[in-house]
Formats: C-alpha cells, sequence, structure tokens
C-alpha cells in the first residue's frame, strides 16, 4: 500500500515515523530546515507524553530533553490572589511539557527527513486509472505530480487543503475570544516559572517559561458581538487597561507580563479561537485526516497539538495492524469528541457572563478533576 502524508508538523511527522519501513511518502509545504513560521511555545499535555512512552521510547526522551516540565497549573486573579493550584501529577502519570514551537517541530521532522518532500504545498487533487489519488504539488520548479496513493494522509493543520479538497471548506464555529500570543526572549527576571494563567474579569493571560531563557505568553479576551478583533485592542495601552485590575495595583507576574507587552506589541499574533467539525476520512476512505486538519479544536486545554500526537501514534499503530481510515475512525473519535467537549466546557471562564471566582471553583470539585484524570490517562 502506498501512503502519501500531506505535511509534516505534529501528526504527520509521528505518523510517518510509526511507519518506517512502509512505502511512505510524505509533503512537506515549507522548506527544509525552515521552522520559522513557528515563533511562539506551547504546553503539551501528559496524555500526549504517555501515547509517546508507550509507543516511541526515543521521541519521548527527545521531547523530554528538549523541554521544561510542565507539572503545575495555578489560576490567580490579576492582583495576585489564588484560586487553583494544581499539581498535574494528582491527575496525571507524567509531567507535560513546555516547549519552544520551532525545537518541536525540529525535533520531530528529524527522523523522517529521509522520506520527506520538503517546499512542496498540496494545491489539487486528482485521480490515476485505477482511482488512487494524485496529488498536485506547487514546488519552487512548478507544479510537480509524484503518482498515485491508495491512502492520502491529511496531516497539513486547520486550513487543511486536502480536507477542503476532498470534502470541501469546513464552516467554522468562532468562540468569541480574541487570542493572541507572544514569544519574549529576553526573560531572566520572569518571576514565575510553570503554567499560570490570570484573570481581570473574563480576560485572561496565560504564561510559562520555555527552554532558552524564554517567555510564553498568550492573552485571551471576550469579543463583541459582530467577533472582529478591533484594531484598537491591538495597542500596549489597551491591553494594558484589559489586564490592570480597577482597584488593586497588578501582581508582579501581570506587571512584568505588561511591560513585556509594552515592548514587543509589535511581534504579537492576533487570532480568533474557532472550532470545525470533525472529519476523520472522505472520497471512501482514500483520504484520511489527523491532528487539526480533522478536528480543530479550542485552545482552552492546550489539546490541540497534544492530540495531534495522540492521532499521530494511534493511527500508525492502525494502519501498521493493517487497518483502514475507519478503523482509525474507530480508535479516535470517541476520545476526539470527549476532549472537544471538555476544552469547551473549561472555557466557560473566558466568556460574559460567567464569574471566573465561581468558574474556578467548579475546576476544584471531584467531577472536573475526574475528567482531567480521564483526559491525562486514558491514551488508547
Ligand atoms: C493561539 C494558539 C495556541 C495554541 N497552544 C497550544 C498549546 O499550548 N498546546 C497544544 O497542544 N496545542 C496548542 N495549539 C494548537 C496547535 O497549534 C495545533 O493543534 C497543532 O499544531 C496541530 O498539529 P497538526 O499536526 O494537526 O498540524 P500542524 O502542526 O499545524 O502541522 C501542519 C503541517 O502541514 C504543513 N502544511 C500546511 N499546508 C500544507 C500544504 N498545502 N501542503 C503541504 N504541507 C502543508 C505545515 O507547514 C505544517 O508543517 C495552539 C493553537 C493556537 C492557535
Amino acid at each position: 500500500m502506498r501512503i502519501g502524508i500531506i505535511g509534516t508538523g505534529v501528526a504527520g511527522s509521528l505518523l510517518a515515523e510509526g511507519l518506517e519501513g512502509f512505502d511512505v511518502t510524505a509533503f512537506e509545504r515549507v522548506a527544509p530546515g525552515d521552522q520559522a513560521e513557528a515563533g511562539t511555545g506551547l504546553n503539551i499535555g501528559p496524555n500526549a507524553l504517555k501515547a509517546l512512552r508507550l509507543n516511541r521510547t526515543a521521541r519521548h526522551a527527545a521531547l523530554r530533553a528538549a523541554s521544561l516540565p510542565w507539572q503545575r497549573w495555578f489560576i490567580d486573579l490579576a492582583d495576585g490572589t489564588r484560586l487553583f493550584n494544581l499539581d498535574l501529577r494528582e491527575v496525571a502519570e507524567e509531567p507535560g511539557v513546555r516547549i519552544r514551537w520551532s525545537e518541536l517541530y525540529r525535533l520531530l521532522r528529524a527522523p523522517v527527513a529521509g522520506c520527506t518532500r520538503s517546499a512542496h504545498a498540496l494545491e489539487a487533487l486528482e485521480e490515476d486509472a485505477a482511482g488512487r489519488l494524485v496529488p498536485v504539488f506547487r514546488t519552487p520548479g512548478g507544479l510537480v505530480r509524484d503518482g498515485g496513493f491508495d491512502l492520502l494522509v491529511g496531516a497539513d493543520g486547520r486550513y487543511s487543503r486536502l480536507r477542503s479538497l476532498a470534502a470541501g471548506e469546513p464552516e467554522g464555529t468562532l468562540l468569541g475570544v480574541c487570542i493572541w500570543r507572544l514569544l519574549v526572549t529576553e526573560a531572566g527576571d520572569c518571576p514565575y516559572d510553570d503554567y499560570g494563567q490570570w484573570f481581570n474579569g473574563n480576560a485572561r493571560l496565560l504564561s510559562f517559561r520555555v527552554p532558552g531563557g524564554a517567555v510564553y505568553i498568550a492573552g485571551t479576551f471576550p469579543l463583541g458581538i459582530d467577533r472582529q478583533i478591533p484594531d484598537a485592542m491591538k495597542t500596549a495601552a489597551a491591553q494594558r487597561a484589559l489586564f490592570t485590575p480597577a482597584d488593586a495595583p497588578p501582581c508582579p507576574a501581570v506587571a512584568w507580563m505588561l511591560a513585556k507587552i509594552d515592548a514587543h506589541v509589535a511581534e504579537i499574533h492576533w487570532a480568533r479561537s474557532a472550532i470545525v467539525p470533525v472529519l476523520r476520512h472522505a472520497l471512501d476512505g482514500r483520504a484520511l485526516f489527523l491532528g487539526d486538519a480533522a478536528q480543530a479544536m479550542v485552545p482552552t486545554l492546550g489539546q490541540g497539538a497534544t492530540q495531534a500526537v495522540e492521532c499521530g501514534v494511534i493511527a500508525a499503530n492502525v494502519l501498521r495492524a493493517g487497518g483502514d481510515a475507519a478503523a482509525v475512525a474507530t480508535a479516535r473519535d470517541q476520545r476526539v469528541e470527549f476532549v472537544r467537549q471538555f476544552s469547551m466546557e473549561s472555557s466557560d471562564t473566558l466568556l460574559p457572563p460567567v464569574d471566573v471566582q465561581a468558574g474556578t471553583a467548579k475546576k476544584r470539585q471531584p467531577d472536573y478533576l475526574a475528567k482531567l484524570r480521564k483526559l491525562y490517562t486514558e491514551v488508547v
């Protein structure tokens, strides 16, 4: 069986590595060694680490070596009042990781470089006489084809070209919040380390240290009725007003982040949180979708890349055992549905009229912690 993988991000790289020995070719839009588009940092959940520990020992070790452990999750108000403080080991078998995007892509792409054609961006889809899919790629030298594939895997992310060619453009649903990201590289004086969230009303800062002396900061705030991000909000002054408590000074952590926003507002990447409906396969099972291409979700629990890890590892196991796209759906879709619903449920405090203190109190209750335990440990 000839398998083509579109995209060597998280899911695609892990799938290609897991199918070593099979007839696999991966196609990646970016040029070799170019991780420039992957600018910031991320946290990857303990469930992804468990999937790697049980299935890919070398990748697990490489990820640990290139990252800091994600061991704690605390939630404060912007004045420093602590609402929630969880040691992840209470609900997981091992910590997650905090890592830079560029490092994550580098260490996942390295083992599959031999089967990857870089600077190949999927553009169109054709069929050969045997009914096999023939992807058409844009390369620096023009359009190229590489023959027919029995199975084509869309691991090309949230705006999957394969998905739109095979099944039409998916209709996204906006959550109604803006999410921005910033990587601060001169962060020696940062007053915190592990994963924290700071709320002022429903506006939230999220931040943690990543390797190399850098700090990742993400800001979230509710959008108005038309769901657009007003230009007026993309200024340091507007962000300072958003995250400064009305009746108290900001705590040292928030004050530090506000100073970094002042200095780096031009580097901030602005986006809107959205989900798309799950689609695991199309074209009678000849196209299979993994990671964001199949299941883009809200980033609230940090499960996007984490689920892409699970997808890459589990799909490789299923295909190695002779399974098809429908078998991957059986192995993945119930789990993904649980994670998507739990991520939405956990987004409650990002939107009015939910009161942050009451919403956070719910996260200390046994039923929420039981769901976290299921999320972090029940990896197939
Ligand atoms: C603001 C924000 C914060 C986030 N934070 C976290 C977090 O902390 N933790 C977490 O787990 N997740 C996080 N996520 C989610 C995470 O970014 C994604 O879920 C994850 O990258 C999906 O992995 P993937 O393998 O499906 O796709 P990607 O990692 O996006 O990889 C897709 C690959 O396909 C390639 N490609 C794209 N189009 C083509 C084409 N036409 N032809 C060939 N190749 C192509 C791309 O170059 C890329 O290499 C966040 C997302 C956002 C927006």
